[in-house]
């Protein structure tokens, strides 16, 4: 809110970093922080659950979605994988994107694919500004191909979960557009979770309207929709 920030009195707006670090270390003193995998009081995400992950096979599954799009994902979402997605995610614990993307590595390497380029799935404007981070690019970073953060969300899409597959389908139509000609290219989408597969659909038909010549998608885990 602009009017509360003109509010604050000339002094402590030097002081916003000291204030917010005092905070930070007061509120990690009444709630420390603790691995959202074992719950252990440490770090987000402790050394054994990062050793832990590190480990963990690739059980590669591939799914065809709306005979449109060639999808596959490093495992399901479940136990260690889908707790380092949620502290990846919601627990500011961006590093995790390292190890996660390497299983999205090795999963590629499996399948075969042959890609120009990946692409990650874009979020909301207002909700990469909350988050701070775009999980997806994150993880197509540091992927061994060249990144193009070629697609934008015109539309902020209401939240998937409750919808019918149908549903979903419908609310994507539309709520991503290709900032980047895409001619020829045979693009690899990345995201976190596939779960009905809707988003990538409205990434993948974005893609083709930009000229691109083939998709695939690959995921860090896989949910049933
Ligand atoms: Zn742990």
């Amino acid at each position: 809110m602009p009017g509360f920030i003109t509010k604050i009195p000339k002094a402590q707006k030097h002081t916003p970093g000291l204030f917010a670090s005092i905070s930070n270390a007061l509120l990690d003193l009444i709630f420390p922080p603790r691995c959202e995998h074992c719950n252990r009081v440490d770090f987000r995400w402790c050394d054994d659950c990062l050793a832990d992950l590190n480990a963990l096979p690739i059980d590669l599954q591939e799914r065809r979605i709306l005979n449109q799009l060639s999808a596959a994902s490093t495992g399901s979402h479940i136990g260690l994988l889908q707790h380092a997605i949620h502290a990846l995610k919601y627990a500011n614990v961006p590093t995790l994107s390292e190890p996660l993307a390497e299983r999205l590595i090795n999963a590629l390497h499996q399948l075969g694919w042959a890609v120009d380029c990946s692409v990650p799935v874009p979020m909301h404007p207002t909700r990469l500004a909350q988050r701070g981070y775009n999980q997806a690019a994150l993880l197509a970073h540091h992927l061994l191909l060249p990144m193009i953060d070629g697609l934008e969300r015109i539309r902020e899409t209401r939240s998937q979960v409750g919808l019918t597959r149908e549903e979903r389908l419908q609310n994507v139509q539309g709520a991503f557009l290709a900032k980047e000609d895409f001619n020829e290219k045979t693009v690899l989408l990345i995201d976190d979770v596939l779960t009905t597969g809707a988003t990538l659909i409205g990434c993948t038909q974005a893609l083709y309207q930009a000229g691109a010549h083939q998709v695939f998608a690959l995921t860090v885990s896989q949910a049933n929709s």
